[in-house]
């Protein structure tokens, strides 16, 4: 009887200091301000300061385990044990291998296998046929549908509106199992019905001309260029620089339409021509002459008519001097009137303008 009463009195001994202790412990420090976290599966609601619990943890909330996933708290995520795996059967010609407890599926149905169909009806170029077999695995009968050829039966081409040469035309075929009509387009053929050349502007020697010609289909006016005429030459030698002794002079001809040079060139005086100049020289050295009268005198000397002209214009000679000079020649020897004299010297050559000039030079 003693024994337990020791371990009573022991154990309320215990309870005694723990309570004094604890309002000691009150007495010196502040109480804890718990701060609360919430209860989970696994830990009670706890003081995250002391440590301090209340109540119990909360318990997982278990999920069975399924084919794919292990058993699981649905609270917390926790598992416990092995997912319970699929339970297959074998695929066959329209199912793919497939679990009985959840309907997955892996892979593809094997299809069936038809060694042989019947055609029960036709595919044509624009209608769906249709098929029919036996599967040799599952004994299914399969009805399948079979597309459409596309391949219709064209006929011949028929020209339905001729191309001419700037429009284009159309031709349509008909296909004769389905009856559709295609129609195609035909290229102009840019070859026109030309009429002949018509000049529309003359050609010159400076200017070029134009010719037109047009189509009789369609209207189309097409023009070329005619090239500029060659220059008629006329052959006739212009002297435009008269040559002398020591240097070449220069002569031209001309087109007979358009007055442009045609030929230039440089030449000299012949020896026939430098003799007649010379001779000339000598003559208006003791005698005056008009350009006329000169000239003539040089042919009755035996020179053509052509260099005694070129002799005479190639000497710078003044025509109005001469004249004063004949003037006064026939008035050292004869009387004159003034009118008789201005006769005269036209006699002789010089023109009215000079022979005037020379009457007025020698004093009337
Ligand atoms: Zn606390
Ligand atoms: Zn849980
Ligand atoms: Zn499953
Ligand atoms: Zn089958
Ligand atoms: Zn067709
Ligand atoms: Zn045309
Ligand atoms: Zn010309």
């Amino acid at each position: 009887m003693k024994k337990p009463y020791l371990v009573y009195l022991s154990r309320v001994f215990v309870v005694l200091i723990l309570v004094l202790s604890l309002i000691a412990c009150g007495k010196t420090d502040k109480p804890c301000e718990h701060e609360w976290r919430d209860a989970t599966c696994e830990k009670p609601k706890t003081c995250s300061k002391c440590g301090a619990t209340d109540g119990n943890a909360l318990g997982h909330r278990w999920a069975d385990a399924t084919c794919t996933s292990p058993k699981t708290c649905t609270v917390c995520s926790a598992t416990e044990g092995e997912a319970i795996g699929h339970k297959w059967i074998e695929a066959n010609c329209t199912t793919p291998k497939t679990c009985t407890v959840c309907n997955a599926t892996e892979g593809e149905a094997l299809g069936h296998v038809i060694p042989d169909y019947v055609v029960k009806v036709e595919a044509t170029c624009t209608t769906e046929g249709v098929r029919e077999g036996t599967c040799a695995v599952c004994g299914e009968t399969v009805t399948e549908r079979v597309p459409a050829t596309g391949e219709h039966e064209y006929s011949e081409w028929t020209v339905t509106a001729e191309a001419t040469c700037s429009e284009v035309g159309s031709r349509e075929r008909v296909c004769a199992t389905c009856g559709e009509t295609f129609t195609e387009a035909i290229p102009a053929t840019g070859e026109h019905d030309f009429s002949e050349w018509k000049e529309s502007a003359e050609a010159t020697c400076t200017q070029v001309g134009s010719r037109e010609r047009v189509c009789s289909v369609c209207g189309k006016t097409e023009t070329e260029t005619i090239e500029k005429l060659p220059h008629t030459d006329d052959n006739t030698w212009v002297v435009t620089k008269s040559p002398t002794f020591s240097a070449s002079g220069e002569r031209e001809t001309h087109c007979s339409v358009c007055g442009q040079v045609v030929q230039k060139e440089t030449f000299d005086l012949s020896m026939e021509e430098k003799n007649a100049i010379k001779k000339a020289e000598s003559y208006l050295e003791f005698m005056a002459f008009s350009r006329s009268g000169l000239i003539g005198q040089l042919e009755f000397e035996g020179f053509s008519k052509e260099v005694a002209t070129t002799a005479v214009d190639s000497l710078v000679v003044d025509w109005n001097e001469q004249a004063a000079k004949k003037a006064q020649s026939y008035l050292d020897f004869m009387s004159f009137s003034k009118s008789g004299l201005i006769d005269q010297l036209i006699f002789e050559g010089f023109t009215r303008e000079q022979a005037e000039y020379g009457v007025k030079a020698v004093g009337y």
